[in-house]
């Protein structure tokens, strides 16, 4: 008789879903162990007082990328979870005068690029078309693993090079499209998503923007943690066990393979061990130093890490009369980016991010109420920040920043508060300084200098998530999965 093999996913982030989805009909059996008592990691909810909120991401951007998980299993995406596409996409909000309305209609784009650069409103569709061809392009970097420095000289990889011109930053290749400042950052502030500033990220991250304008914006019903609990639905359907409240203490070794896991609970033989938690958290706690020949804890110290996030959850009394999302640029804004990266300090006058989702979404709040969503771009953990000293002034200068751009009154109106902030992330979510981004995205730390999909320092294990390639953000952890399921299927399962 034939064993079973059996293959142990550590988190039930989108990543770890995704992947136990698109395994779930390889004949192996799937498990999934998760720390806490609620599905999603980062992409799950609070919910408190009648009132619900995203915990992390609420841009859903090019479902596409969801959408081959979903067809796997021989499900549709958009019959299980109802979304609407948001027109105008978000609002951009420059603190020191003047708004944009995101929208892929040329024309009204063009015009509203125009009244703040009238040489520039050509640029956008000269923007859009460059970008289609580049996306085309990257599409298989995306899709595939880089295990070694060999996949970079792939002759498909080296005809990019000219296109994704890869020194580059996204503020100097976007000044070939728009020449205002302004409207570069309208096309750059996404490079936020990957907890990186437009003058250091590289230029190949224009398609974020890009994506953005030609494949829609989406709000899920409920909010982005419904794909992740929709997600979990579906691979119970398909046979996926999910044990929550079981957090792994250890990988089990003989000499460099691994050959199980352990938690409270007791001792589990595993033939594959996917690590979907933190990815430097994860391998400093998980795995003992000497089992690591390439991600020593002195080498992962020594990483660049995103930004972290402080975050505001309010419930109010009514409804403010600004759209589903909003971006407000700081009046300085490399100088806001130069303390977060640099000097590690807070800013006194910093961009933030406002969901105002009961707009689109009233079953997010009680009849009569809203919920704002308001995430600050901070330094991760570090020295110069004591965040139990910081946090209460911190959150009543963003609420008088708020109050300053429109949100009159809002001090009175709060009814449900909670604050998360960097600490909170590396305490309470296990995520390596807070950074709630993963690694930075620079050039240093991509492609196959990023953690390995199938993790290179020890056999049968494998990263997914934002930890590992391509990166952090939905759209990316689910082609994540992707590539890592497929080699665990060569690996493991086919063997
Ligand atoms: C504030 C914020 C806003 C974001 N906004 C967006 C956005 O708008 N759009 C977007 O696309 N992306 C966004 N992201 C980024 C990213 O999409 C999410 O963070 C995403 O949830 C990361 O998924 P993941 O699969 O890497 O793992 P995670 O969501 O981090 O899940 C990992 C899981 O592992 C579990 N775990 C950890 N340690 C253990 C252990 N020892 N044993 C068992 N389980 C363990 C954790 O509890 C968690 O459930 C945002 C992130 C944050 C934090």
């Amino acid at each position: 008789m034939v064993t079973k093999k059996s293959i142990f996913i550590i988190g039930a982030g989108p990543g770890g879903l995704a992947t136990s989805i698109l395994l779930a009909k390889s004949g192996a059996n799937i498990t999934i162990l998760e720390k806490s008592d609620k599905i999603g990691g980062r992409t799950s909810s609070i919910t408190e007082n009648g009132f619900k909120f995203d915990l992390g991401p609420t841009f859903f951007l090019y479902p596409q990328a969801l959408e081959k998980v979903f067809q796997s299993v021989g499900l549709n995406l958009m019959d299980e979870i109802e979304m609407e596409r948001l027109d105008p996409q978000y609002r951009i909000i420059f603190k020191s005068g003047g708004h944009i309305d995101a929208t892929n209609d040329i024309k009204v784009m063009s015009d509203q690029i125009k009244n703040f650069a009238p040489e520039d409103a050509k640029g956008f569709s000269k923007f859009m078309n460059e970008n289609r061809e580049k996306l085309r392009k990257m599409e298989p970097c995306l899709t595939n693993p880089f295990l070694n420095i060999f996949s970079l000289l792939s002759p498909r990889l080296l005809k990019l090079l000219p296109m994704v011109k890869p020194h580059q930053s996204l503020d100097t290749y976007l000044k070939r499209f728009f020449k205002d400042p302004r409207i570069r950052l309208a096309f750059s502030f996404q490079s936020k998503y990957l907890g990186m500033s437009p003058f250091v990220c590289p230029s190949l991250f224009s398609i974020l923007s890009f994506i953005e304008y030609e494949y829609g914006i989406f709000h899920p019903k409920g909010g982005c943690n419904e794909i992740t609990k929709v997600m979990a639905q579906v691979a119970t359907d398909n046979g996926v066990e999910i044990k929550l409240n079981e957090p792994v203490e250890k990988i089990l070794f003989n000499e460099n393979k691994a050959t199980g896991i352990r938690t409270k609970t007791g001792d589990y033989k595993a033939d594959a061990i996917v690590i979907n938690a933190d990815f430097a958290r994860a391998a400093q706690t998980l795995i003992p130093n000497k089992q690591r020949s390439r991600w020593k804890d002195n080498k992962i110290e020594n990483k660049k890490f995103s930004c972290s996030t402080f975050m505001l959850y309010l419930g109010i009394k009514g409804r403010y009369d600004v759209p589903h999302h909003n971006v407000y640029i700081a009046e300085d804004y490399k100088s806001n980016l130069q303390d977060i990266e640099c000097r590690h300090v807070l800013s006194k006058s910093p961009s933030f991010y406002v969901q105002n989702a009961c707009v689109t979404d009233p079953s997010l709040a009680p009849k009569g109420n809203s919920t704002l969503y308001v995430l600050v771009p901070v330094s991760h953990e570090h020295e110069n920040i004591d965040w139990a000293e910081n946090k209460n002034n911190y959150r009543n200068l963003i609420i008088k920043e708020l109050e300053k751009v429109g949100f009159v009154d809002l001090e009175d109106r709060i009814i449900y508060e909670k604050v998360i902030t960097p600490a909170d992330w590396s305490n309470q979510y296990n995520i390596h300084l807070g950074s709630t981004f993963n690694l930075s995205h620079n050039l240093k730390q991509m492609l196959y200098l990023r953690p390995r999909n199938r993790f290179e320092d020890c056999e049968g294990v494998y990263l997914v998530g934002g930890g590992t390639h391509p990166g952090s953000g939905l759209p990316v952890i689910f082609e994540s999965a992707g590539i890592t399921s497929k080699l665990i299927a060569e690996d493991i399962i086919l063997n």
